[in-house]
């Protein structure tokens, strides 16, 4: 089967955040079960380089005004085609925002012409390819089933949310210029509260629905969760379907991580101390029996880091040390700054984005902290438990049923991963913050726990399953209806 897959980031070239691990992740995964997957990505500046070396596959003249050429790059196991639109992508900054942090005013343009690229190449734009099924991601891609309908193509369609809180919100007054007729402001369109929505058209067009777990899929639903779209999503419950995240196994394997100064596995995990000696190290962190907590996140209202800020006093306090890396809203790095300064040689805070650094604080870790109060998914905590850190997250979305938390039930059976806490507040936070810093005295349990989380297996096998049954349905139920 061949699939399109659309986004607007792929890791290793360009990632932002959970979107970027999927998209990469994926496709090697679907691979197995026969499903060749292309992902039509923007032509950033650090796709360019490598793209620009080989002829275009195909021109676009006019996408929305602009001119484009489609080009083609094979890079660690994916297939990319890469819209080289030099006015819209090759440009300073990020994929979303520009070099201090703004958003590109443009960005109601680059993704529009993004989908419509990908719904002309579903329709048969490209010379001797077709894809059986599209499927894209987040809000960045969702106007691609909307223009599909438009033009005409009946190739069925996934669209997974990766995260509710970005839409795609624009004034109705841009329609004229994303190329879609008046028609398309509508209820069972892209009308949301007399603006547009970028993603409420694609979940009302799509043929299909994903969440990035089945708890998220469910609390969507709900007007707590929903942010604004869950009369839509109950409209469409039918199509609705969560499926877990999983891991890059290869990517994300403490036994192989060439970023690691020492390599550990179950056996071997004693070699984790060694890495957290380094790690307290060149985090300017006094040495100490206590244990290393660590948080590697956006630093958002949404990952509650705010709250971490507030409660980090309590890790500190019991002689346990805190790393957090990670850039986002200022204020809520200003208030980790000045925990932070309280607490001189126990607490440290890196603002910023380092794909390396990341993977060596889960290598030295013995805590990752992940307080959020909405998450779709989250991966941080899945390769926490890979490299045998113990998650301390909220119960919330996907982090509910990734971690299973150290009540006494899941510890005399052996099966606690972690710990959790609810109601999603600073108290709460507190409380198992407490809760993991008594348990680290323990050190036979800590280990135990330990292993237990290395053994949970969140690789992709299982969830591409998934996939590969909602692309085998799709294409048969669109067979069928042909015939
Ligand atoms: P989200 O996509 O909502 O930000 P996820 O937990 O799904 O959250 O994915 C976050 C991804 O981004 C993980 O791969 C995590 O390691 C990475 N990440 C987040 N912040 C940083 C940072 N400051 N430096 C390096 N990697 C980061």
């Amino acid at each position: 089967m061949q699939v399109l897959a659309v986004a607007s980031e792929i890791y290793p070239l360009v990632k932002t955040g959970g979107l970027a691990d999927v998209t990469g992740a994926l496709p090697k995964a679907l691979s197995r079960f026969g499903i060749e997957t292309h992902t039509l990505v923007p032509g950033y500046p650090s796709l360019l380089a490598l793209a620009r070396l080989h002829p275009p596959l195909m021109a676009f003249d006019d996408l929305l005004g602009e001119a484009a050429m489609l080009r083609h790059l094979e890079i660690d196991g994916l297939s990319l085609f890469v819209l080289d639109a030099p006015t819209l992508f090759d440009r300073e900054g990020g994929p979303y925002v520009d070099q201090h942090g703004t958003d590109h005013p443009d960005n109601w343009k680059r993704f529009a012409v993004l989908s419509l690229a990908a719904a002309e190449i579903a329709a048969g734009a490209l010379p001797g390819w077709r894809p059986d099924l599209v499927h894209c991601h987040d809000w960045q891609a969702a106007l691609t089933p909307v223009y599909m309908r438009h033009i005409g193509s009946t190739v069925p369609v996934v669209l997974t949310i990766h995260n509710l809180a970005f839409q795609g919100q624009y004034s109705s007054t841009l329609l004229p210029y994303i190329g879609l007729p008046p028609e398309a402001y509508s209820v069972d369109g892209l009308e949301y509260f007399g603006d547009i929505s970028y993603l409420k058209g694609g979940l009302m067009m799509a043929d299909h629905i994903t969440a990035v777990s089945p708890t998220y899929a469910r609390e969507i639903l709900s007007p707590t969760f929903g942010m604004g779209l869950d009369g839509v999503l109950n409209a469409r419950l039918d199509r609705l379907q969560g499926i877990v995240n999983g891991i890059d196994n290869d990517v994300w394997n403490p036994a192989t991580d060439s970023y690691l100064p020492y390599r550990y596995d179950a056996k071997t995990i004693r070699n984790k101390k060694r890495n957290k000696a380094l790690l307290l190290e060149r985090f300017g962190l006094e040495a100490g029996d206590g244990p290393l907590f660590s948080a590697v996140t956006r630093l958002t209202w949404q990952k509650g880091m705010d709250m971490l800020a507030e409660v980090a006093d309590e890790i500190l306090y019991r002689g346990g040390r805190l790393i957090v890396l990670g850039q986002g809203d200022h204020d809520i790095e200003n208030a980790l700054k000045s925990t932070a300064a309280r607490f001189p040689g126990r607490m440290a805070v890196s603002v910023g984005y380092n794909e390396q650094t990341a993977h060596q604080i889960h290598g030295g870790s013995d805590a990752i902290i992940q307080p959020s109060r909405f998450e779709p998914c989250g991966l941080t905590q899945l390769y926490a438990l890979r490299y045998g850190c113990v998650p301390v997250v909220s119960r919330t979305g996907g982090l509910s049923e990734t971690i299973i938390d150290a009540n006494d039930a899941a510890l005399t059976a052996r099966a606690a991963t972690g710990f959790q806490f609810h109601p999603v507040r600073p108290e709460g936070l507190r409380h198992a913050l407490r809760r993991a810093a008594d348990a680290y005295e323990d050190r036979r349990q800590w280990a135990r726990m330990q292993l237990q989380a290395m053994r949970a297996d969140y690789s992709w096998d299982r969830s591409a399953e998934n996939y590969a049954d909602v692309y085998a349905r799709l294409t048969r139920d669109r067979a069928q209806s042909v015939l």
